[in-house]
């Protein structure tokens, strides 16, 4: 073999072995003011720092909660500005990544019943976070959406179905909130933590710490779920991203503390 082939014999050698196991990523979006300057912004351009550059990202965004699961199947897929009432500046925010209509297919084999559609496209819940963790909107993005007649066991099944992607180095986003009650947040937001959101959320940090699945997917059907999710839109998510992890990966929490009072805005990173 000449030198020249040799040296490629060997970057190629190299390349195949960086090619990275993704890590997962749960993260608390909060209000879409986090697609700003806010403090919990700062805190996702920090969580930045620690991923590895991905081939392609896959979002289940609390905010794309259908009857049925559907993935976005555009090349160029349209911000959405699913919010109502708030500063102008956020309805002018675009975030022009592309799509992967090839990846949202591939998916849709994996998670059999699942369907591209191009009617939706990025909502904030994905791109009020991606714009911090990766500004320059240079990685594609497929979006896919949570079935609200599934149980929670399915939920997480779809994300143990979307583990082979991590070798392949896409990342799976799941963004919620592990508290979500905004009436609460809203009417108490100048308060203290209240104990069953504070409950509800270290709860949920340690079962996902022991991967303790049985936790999680009974964890509405108590009195502090049900306050810290009247519905389980925002909650859902988690169980994507915990189904992607598997025994190999740690945890971590990166993100963690309350908004308004009683909303969680704990971000969970799994990897090995
Ligand atoms: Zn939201």
């Amino acid at each position: 073999m000449r030198r020249r082939d040799l040296l490629h014999a060997a970057l190629g050698l190299a390349m195949t072995k960086t090619k990275k196991r993704l890590p997962v990523l749960f993260i608390g979006h909060g209000s879409p003011m986090n697609a700003i300057d806010t403090p919990w912004s700062r805190g996702f351009r920090a969580l930045a720092k620690l991923l590895p550059q991905p081939e392609a990202i896959v979002s289940v965004s609390a905010h794309w909660y259908t009857r049925g699961t559907f993935l976005t199947g555009e090349p160029r897929p349209r911000t959405i500005h699913d919010f109502g009432g708030f500063p102008r500046a956020l309805y002018e925010i675009e975030y022009p990544a592309a799509g992967k209509p090839d990846l949202a297919a591939r998916i849709a084999k994996l998670l059999a019943g699942a369907e591209l559609r191009t009617d939706w496209g990025l909502d904030h819940g994905t791109w009020s976070v991606l714009r911090h963790l990766r500004p320059a909107a240079d990685v594609p993005v497929v979006q896919l959406s949570i079935d609200a007649r599934l149980a929670p066991e399915r939920h997480l099944e779809i994300g143990r179905a979307l583990r082979p992607l991590r070798e392949e180095g896409v990342l799976v986003l799941g963004s919620g909130n592990v508290t979500h009650n905004l009436r609460h947040a809203f009417q108490h937001g100048g308060e203290g933590t209240p104990q069953w959101a504070a409950r509800f959320d270290s709860e949920i940090a340690r079962a996902l710490e022991q991967r303790d699945a049985a936790h999680l997917v009974r964890a509405l059907d108590t009195e502090e779920g049900r306050l810290s999710h009247p519905s389980p839109d925002h909650y859902l998510p988690l169980l994507y991203a915990a189904g992607a992890a598997d025994e190999r990966d740690g945890v971590r929490f990166p993100i963690e503390g309350f908004d308004l009072s009683s909303l969680s805005m704990r971000a969970a990173l799994f990897g090995s």
